[in-house]
C-alpha cells in the first residue's frame, strides 16, 4: 500500500521517470487507488506520485478542482501522466499554497508563478488530453460553468505538482525571508 511521503524524504528531491504504458514500473490501477485515498484523507488539492514513494510522472488532482473538465465522472480526481507544462500569457501572480508533504502547521506559504498554464498529458488509458486554463479566460462571465477562481486555482496546483516530477519543492520555490521562516515552521513541527 503506498502512504503519504513527506519531507526531507530524499524522493521528493529525485527527477521522476515518464510512466511506461507498454511496459508499466508499477499496477497503474493500485497507485491510482492508493493516490486517490491519500489526496481525499488528506483533503488535499493535488498529489504526485513522488509523494507515495514512487519516482514516475504521475499526478492528481482533486475531483472540484477539474470538475469543469472531468465532465463523465463527477467529482473524481483527475489523473496526469506524463505531463507537459508550459506557460500561457505573460502575467504572474503570487499565491500562498500549501503541500502535504510539507505538513507544518498553517504551512502555507507565498510563491509567484505564472497565472496561467497549458498542460498536455495523459490519462489512466493512455489517451492524451490538453488543459489550457487561461481558456475563454476573458468570456468567463458569459459561462455560468466556469469559475474563474477555479480555473487560477488548477493552473497553480498544476505547477506545484509538475514540480513534484522534477525534484523540485515548495522549499526550493520560497524565496528571502519567507524560506526562513518557513524553515523554522518545519524544524518546529518535526521536533
Ligand atoms: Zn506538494
Amino acid at each position: 500500500m503506498y502512504n503519504l511521503v513527506t519531507y526531507p524524504n530524499p524522493i521528493l528531491k529525485q527527477r521522476c521517470e515518464p510512466f511506461d504504458f507498454e511496459k508499466p514500473q508499477v499496477d497503474l490501477d493500485l497507485l491510482l487507488t492508493d493516490k486517490k485515498r491519500v489526496l481525499e484523507d488528506e483533503e488535499g488539492f493535488g498529489l504526485a506520485a513522488p509523494q507515495v514513494g514512487v519516482a514516475l510522472r504521475i499526478f492528481l488532482i482533486n475531483g472540484a478542482t477539474t470538475n469543469q473538465y472531468n465532465d463523465k465522472k463527477q467529482f473524481e480526481p483527475m489523473v496526469f501522466i506524463n505531463p507537459t507544462v508550459t506557460p500561457v500569457r505573460d502575467m504572474k501572480v503570487v499565491l500562498p499554497e500549501g503541500c502535504l508533504s510539507f505538513p507544518a502547521g498553517d504551512g502555507s506559504v507565498d510563491v509567484e508563478r505564472p497565472l496561467f498554464v497549458k498542460v498536455e498529458a495523459f490519462d489512466r488509458h493512455g489517451k492524451s488530453f490538453t488543459i489550457d486554463c487561461s481558456d475563454g479566460f476573458q468570456q468567463i462571465l458569459d459561462d455560468e460553468f466556469v469559475d474563474e477562481s477555479n480555473r487560477i486555482i488548477l493552473s497553480r496546483v498544476i505547477q506545484h505538482e509538475n514540480d513534484h516530477l522534477d525534484g523540485v519543492t515548495l522549499l526550493d520555490r520560497v524565496k528571502g525571508i519567507s524560506k526562513e521562516m518557513f524553515k523554522r515552521k518545519l524544524r518546529k513541527y518535526r521536533s
